[in-house]
């Protein structure tokens, strides 16, 4: 097992949160322009569901399934959108203390999902996560005792993003399976969901949220899960149950004296999730190089890309990294972040059957090698997070190119 980030054995995180030392920018608050939610119970599909006792399907805890009653209030007691931030920010406990000696790479057996062998109807590989810790402690690289191990986000940490609508919808057992792509998971108690699905998510979206604080600390931070660009603040899809990217810039923003972070999205598929999210945010710039023949295509949240890179179908390395070269340092030449957030999916890897990219092994160490040096160039902090990869040899590549990127000094894995 690994051991948490502070010296205590305990399995549970004591977290003291300090309101006084949390920067908020007067502007912080106000870039929100929420899309209209997908799933509504109204539509939900009821065939197979009909044949159920409604009770399986919905929470046995009312904690989560039924809506907290409304206080009347005067307008002197509203509290502003701002303040509802403020206050959910400055008594989270995701930005836990580290132990110095830790390296700043983020990984929980919790990250792994794995249950009644439904894992294996969906063609992600659910434990890469684990796999990817494995290998990189197999290969002598890394010390298991000392990665972070971030706490879970809570429902109020989830809330400093998401809509209680959105995440009152997750107690649908339904929505959950078409998030995740699983349809027989649509007939699975919704406490089992809790603990097996979002349970794992959550505590990776820990991590991502995390890592900016260790990133600002030392300079980069690895998060071995996380990157779910497709999700935003009402809606999920494509494996992204949460806003992980977002709800790590909004805690960022609100912690840190930061007035510009770029989104580098190198996964195969269009980040429409953080596009959405940070539409009306001139502070956030993001790059997206991605397939525009796959999914999700969503038009409308292209429109919110600062610098979108197209690809298609068949795109050979050389041509993929030329590209991104050339791209890239016209944005760097452009903004000039205080954070930059990488989101390194592997399915653009040759043989992912989703991403339809044909690059290779080393295409995709070359890709990560690139950012890291954009970042040390501009001498920005940079979080690295591991996103979609759909094939089994994913956790090898990711791996080896941590590896490199340890070889070449652009991390440092074994520094105390
Ligand atoms: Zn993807």
């Amino acid at each position: 097992m690994v051991p948490l980030l502070s010296s205590s054995s305990s399995s549970s995180f004591h977290c003291i949160p300090s309101a006084t030392t949390t920067v908020l920018y007067a502007s912080f608050f106000s870039h929100q322009l929420p899309p209209p939610l997908l799933f509504k119970p109204s539509s939900l599909p009821l065939t197979p569901l009909a044949l159920l006792p409604l009770s399986l399907l919905f929470s046995s805890s009312s904690q989560f399934w039924f809506s907290q009653p409304v206080q009347a209030a005067s307008a002197m007691d509203v509290e502003t959108e701002e303040q509802r931030l403020l206050r959910l920010i400055s008594v989270s406990c995701l930005y836990a203390n580290v132990a110095p000696e830790k390296v700043p790479l983020l990984y929980s057996p919790s990250y792994n999902i794995a249950f009644l062998g439904l894992e294996k109807l969906h063609p992600f590989d659910s434990s890469k996560w684990g796999h990817i810790h494995n290998i990189l402690v197999r290969q002598g690289v890394l010390d298991s005792g000392k990665v972070v191990e971030p706490p879970e986000a809570t429902r109020d940490d989830l809330l400093v993003v998401h809509t209680d609508k959105y995440l009152q919808s997750l107690n649908w057992s339904v929505n959950v399976a078409k998030i995740i792509e699983v349809p027989p998971v649509a007939l699975l108690p919704n406490f089992m969901l809790r603990n097996r699905v979002l349970k794992p998510f959550r505590k990776q979206v820990g991590g991502t949220v995390l890592a900016a604080k260790l990133a600002m600390e030392k300079g980069w931070a690895i998060n071995l899960g996380g990157g779910f660009h497709h999700c935003c603040s009402t809606m999920g899809g494509g494996f992204c149950i949460y806003a992980d990217i977002s709800l790590c810039i909004k805690f960022a923003f609100a912690k840190f004296s930061l007035s510009r972070v770029m989104i580098v999205d190198l996964d195969a598929h269009q980040g429409n999730g953080h596009e959405r999210d940070f539409s009306a945010d001139d502070r956030v710039y993001i790059f997206d190089m991605y397939n525009r023949d796959i999914y999700p295509q969503d038009f409308e949240a292209r429109r919110w890309i600062n610098k979108r890179v197209e690809l298609r179908s068949g795109t050979l390395t050389e041509e993929y990294i030329t590209i991104l070269k050339k791209e890239l340092q016209v944005s760097m030449d452009n903004f000039e972040p205080d954070l930059l957030i990488y989101n390194a999916g592997t399915d653009i890897l040759e043989g992912d059957p989703l991403g339809r990219l044909l690059i290779s092994e080393e295409g995709v160490k070359r890709r990560d090698e690139i950012v890291f040096e954009f970042a040390r160039a501009q001498k920005v902090p940079i979080i690295m997070l591991t996103s979609g990869g759909y094939i089994k040899k994913s956790a090898a590549v990711i791996a080896d190119s941590i590896i490199n990127l340890n070889s070449k000094h652009l991390i440092e894995l074994n520094s105390s």
